[in-house]
């Protein structure tokens, strides 16, 4: 058996994941150390623990509640950017939830700042991050709206698109069809969580009222050959976290993830962790992990694909 698999020094780029997720217990207890006279920075392992994906939300809003300080979100950022360094990822398109910051009062506009700034600083040492702002499903609409207005203003700071995440049994895309109509007018692109643990009927209403260049997870569409169809014919990305699906429970066992069907049936794919920190793992582990059930051939070819769905594109 290989112990190392030739990927692992391959340059790569990371679609989906999220900078509040990339938290390590490592820094969390850093944060708490400094931020917190509640808990102490050894009582945090607890928070990464979670058995089902409402858990998993309580534990990356609690997390998230220790940056509060734009000197922490440096912190954050930096921490992730050693990681992706590791693990030959130059690219990376990371998801920031701004409306958990905005409800826990912190001062958004100077995080905002910080996103632009660590971002231009990695850029010269050809770390290139992007990111993505989330609305969140469930939460009340002037959060969504800032959201909007956050990504459009600072769309030259970074932000290359407006995303849509949290419970899909919150929210329905429909409510935000506006927002991200607005998104693409002002040269954003867009992409949704859909099809986690949703019905193959809410992909198909990202689909309409989102109109992703990518979809995450997506799941849901695997037995649904109509739904398949479609995101062929709109050559949409499925970005795959494995690893997240496993632990969050949305597949029971790695052999049973779509990811070999949707590779079969012609979909275009993506891997990536999506809460790095939070699911102890790394790219380089995950594609690791996934050679147990695809080829080491077609790995290499998504990592080499992958290149071409990113919003910004950098040279390998
Ligand atoms: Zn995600």
């Amino acid at each position: 058996m290989k112990n190392v698999y030739n990927f692992t020094y391959l340059p790569k780029v990371e679609l989906h994941l999220h900078l509040e997720g990339s938290i390590t217990p490592a820094l969390l207890a850093k944060l708490v150390e400094k931020n917190s006279t509640l808990y102490s920075s050894n009582s945090v392992k607890k928070f990464f623990s979670f058995k089902n994906f409402k858990e998993f939300v309580e534990s990356y809003l609690f997390i998230s509640s220790f940056i509060k300080t734009p000197q922490d979100l440096s912190m954050v950022i930096r921490n992730l950017a050693s990681q992706q360094k590791n693990n030959n990822v130059i690219l990376s398109e990371i998801h920031f939830t701004i409306a958990t910051h905005v409800a826990q009062k912190k001062p958004i506009d100077e995080f905002v700042e910080v996103l632009g700034e660590e971002q231009k600083q990695l850029e010269k040492k050809g770390i290139y991050f992007f990111w993505i702002f989330d609305i969140v499903r469930g939460y009340p609409l002037e959060l969504a709206d800032k959201t909007l207005e956050l990504a459009i203003t600072n769309k030259n700071k970074g932000v290359v698109a407006l995303g849509l995440s949290g419970f899909e049994e919150l929210g329905k895309a429909k409510a935000f069809k506006e927002h991200f109509k607005t998104a693409k007018e002002y040269g954003l692109a867009t992409v949704a969580h859909a099809g986690e643990f949703g019905p193959p009927e809410a992909v198909w209403e990202a689909l309409e009222f989102v109109q992703p260049s990518r979809i995450g997870h997506g799941l849901s569409i695997k037995d649904y050959p109509n739904l398949i169809e479609e995101i062929k014919k709109r050559t949409i990305i499925v970005e795959c976290c494995p690893t997240s699906n496993l632990i969050l429970g949305a597949v029971k066992r790695l052999e049973e993830h779509p990811i070999k069907t949707f590779v079969e049936k012609g979909i275009e794919v993506t891997l990536a962790t999506d809460d790095p920190g939070m699911f102890n793992i790394s790219l380089n582990k995950e594609l690791e992990n996934v050679a147990k059930i695809l080829e080491e051939s077609s790995i290499i070819e998504i990592i080499e694909k992958s290149f071409n769905f990113s919003f910004k594109k950098v040279k390998k």
